[in-house]
């Protein structure tokens, strides 16, 4: 019997209980899965960030701790975690990030608030330029940020990408390492950022790289926070920016003070651009206990010297 710790949550137990237990058995695993295993016990454990699991030196027998969150930036600087750790890679989340970031994308580009916001009797005969004149970038290209950047380049955008290597994405031109951040900004019209949090992400966009992108350019953050140095966004929102439309904050919630909430040219909203589904995350889990059963690599590790 293989003991499977869930420690992401009361709050989201009752998915999991319902939908793990199916896609273990559908992997053939023999496995006791509950919210109350005796620590030295425990096989694996199924954690998030704020979940039950804080320490994680009684867990010696442990051989996974499996995040349900993408990001990781708060569980790696756990100094009691020294098992491994993988995160979330979930065809669910990826779908939903790809749809927040279209919907987004298509609403700037076409101008959508002219007409949600000006009925007004005024004949606004605007026309859009079609996709193709239209530059976006996405910085980050891992599992959500080469999903978005094809779906963008299958919709018809000229589509640039940045990562820290070089990666190769159907009809996307991409740039790697710091030497081709520039390249990658220079001129976009929509900026994407699904980067992690991490020491070298940290205030990517600042004063320097914000002012490469075209006048009248849109930011879009469903990544982390800090990737934006608020000061220099603020900055340039007063003349060079179109729009931020933020999903992710220094502070989450983000303060009822905050002055993006009230600013014309900033559209928040709260952390939702895209939720681990329970379902088909479940199919990840067992997979990767399963590996761990069989001596496979597991899928997902987190490298704790890149801090993702
Ligand atoms: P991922 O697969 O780990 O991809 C990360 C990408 O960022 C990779 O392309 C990586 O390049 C690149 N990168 C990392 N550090 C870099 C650096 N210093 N310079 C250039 N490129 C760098 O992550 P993911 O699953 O796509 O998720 C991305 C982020 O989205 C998560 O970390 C999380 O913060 C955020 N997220 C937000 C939500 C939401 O609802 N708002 C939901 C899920 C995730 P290499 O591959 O070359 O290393």
């Amino acid at each position: 019997m293989i003991n499977v710790l869930f420690a992401a949550g009361a709050g989201r137990w009752p998915d999991y209980a319902e939908a793990l237990p199916k896609a273990l058995a559908e992997a053939g695993l023999n496995v006791d899965l509950s919210r109350d295993h005796a620590p030295e016990t425990v096989d694996y454990i199924v954690t998030a960030p704020s979940g039950d699991v804080q320490d994680y030196r009684p867990y010696t027998s442990c051989k996974l701790v499996q995040n349900i969150w993408a990001g990781v930036e708060n569980i790696t600087e756990n100094p009691t975690l020294t098992q491994p750790l993988a995160r979330m890679v979930d065809p669910g989340l990826t779908q939903g990030m790809v749809e927040w970031v279209t919907g987004h994308t298509l609403r700037h580009h076409l101008g959508m608030d002219l007409h949600i916001h000006g009925q007004d009797g005024v004949w606004r005969d605007f026309v859009p330029p079609l996709a193709w004149d239209r530059p976006v970038t996405v910085l980050g290209l891992g599992a959500l940020g080469s999903a978005c950047a094809a779906t963008l380049a299958g919709l018809g955008f000229p589509v640039r990408g940045w990562a820290r290597s070089a990666t190769t994405i159907d009809g996307v031109e991409t740039f790697a390492g710091p030497g081709g951040l520039s390249r990658a900004l220079d001129g976009a019209q929509i900026v994407i950022l699904l980067l992690p949090l991490t020491e070298a992400t940290r205030h990517i966009m600042n004063t320097e790289t914000l002012a490469l992108l075209a006048p009248g350019a849109v930011i879009l953050n469903p990544g982390r926070g800090p990737l934006i140095d608020n000061d220099a966004l603020l900055a340039a929102l007063e003349d060079q920016l179109g729009h931020a439309t933020l999903d992710v904050f220094e502070t989450e919630p983000l303060p009822p003070d905050h002055p993006f909430w009230a600013h014309p040219k900033v559209t928040v909203t709260p952390h939702i651009a895209s939720e681990t589904r329970p379902r088909t995350a479940a199919t990840v889990i067992a997979e990767n206990i399963r590996r761990g059963e069989t001596g496979a690599p597991f899928l997902h590790l987190v490298d704790r010297a890149s801090g993702y």
